[in-house]
């Protein structure tokens, strides 16, 4: 008779849960169900109902390279190639910053903003996994949108979110550092931008598994504002002068941002509040505008 020890859902939970601990992980025992999951191919409810199930040599496998992988502080979104935002699951690689939560409250605010102005053009700077366009142009039908990041390696995850999305026909991907590549004469309706925001001298800070994500997403320079100042300056002939700018921002960096944007002529500003409430959305347009008038409303 075979003598080996026998794992089971709940053993293999167990001990996971404690390694992960061990290891810094900071939702161990979460991780070690999403993981088993996508080895199992099942809900979380799942390991629950069939926790005294032996697990099969090629699943203690699968499931063995992602516990090392997550141990070494691979993002799990990374491990899983997927990430789960807004109404849909986007394809995630380590050339992209995995998408957050907060970054939904951006969408949100924008769509609710293009949908009360009838805004049809938008343009998303560093658009990454392509996870903020895509979401709004899935929310919007009318709208069309382009995408600029300067790595080839997003663009092209960015373009599969769309595909898989059924959005690619109305957007236009582009590889450009901002907005150097953009045909002349275009301009927008909404400009939003989850840009690098990091401070450079911070990133070492970070913890461990955000610091496997490339830092060309995070790194904003030595205050952390690099981008939005170029952002900024580029808006007089980007954004339509009845156009409405939308960022997310690091912590610390609204008020600052706010001002740069009035500083650059579009005076009425707002913030939101992440989960955390933290200040960390700048929306900013000129006095007058649909936004303008709606900015309370685009907010909350
Ligand atoms: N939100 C990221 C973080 O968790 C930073 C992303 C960015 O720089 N835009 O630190």
């Amino acid at each position: 008779m075979e003598n080996k020890p026998l794992w089971t859902i709940t053993g293999v939970l167990e001990w996971t849960k404690q390694y992960f601990a061990n290891k810094g992980i900071e939702n161990p025992r979460l991780d070690a169900e999403i993981l088993l999951c996508a080895v199992l191919k099942c809900e979380r409810i799942n390991l629950y109902v069939r926790f005294d199930q032996p697990l099969e040599d090629e699943e203690l496998a699968l499931y063995r390279g992602y516990v090392a992988r997550r141990a070494n502080q691979e993002p799990l979104a990374y491990i899983l190639g997927e990430k789960a935002f807004m109404k849909h699951s986007f394809k995630v690689t380590p050339a992209v910053l995995v998408p957050r939560p907060e970054t939904e409250l951006l969408v949100e605010s924008v769509a609710k903003a293009a949908a009360g102005s009838g805004a049809a053009a938008l343009l998303d700077i560093g658009t990454g996994s392509g996870a903020i366009i895509v979401s709004l142009l899935d929310l919007l039908p009318q709208a069309l949108g382009t995408a600029v990041d300067i790595s080839a390696a997003a663009l092209q995850v960015a373009g599969e979110n769309a595909a898989a999305i059924g959005v690619a026909e109305r957007l236009t991907l582009l590889e450009s550092d901002l907005f150097s590549k953009l045909p002349a004469g275009q301009s927008f309706d909404i400009i939003v931008s989850n840009p690098p925001y990091i401070p450079a001298a911070d990133i070492a800070e970070l913890a461990a598994d955000v610091q496997k994500e490339p830092h060309g997403a995070l790194d904003g320079g030595t205050d952390g504002l690099d981008f939005y100042k170029r952002i900024i300056s580029g808006c007089s002939v980007w954004l339509k002068p009845d156009g409405l700018l939308a960022f997310e921002v690091g912590i610390h960096q609204a008020q600052e941002v706010c001002a740069l944007c009035r500083e650059a002529g579009l005076t009425a500003t707002a913030v939101r509040n992440d989960y955390a409430a933290i200040e960390r959305m700048v929306f900013a347009t000129r006095e007058g505008t649909y936004y303008a008038n709606h900015l309370l409303e685009i907010t909350s």
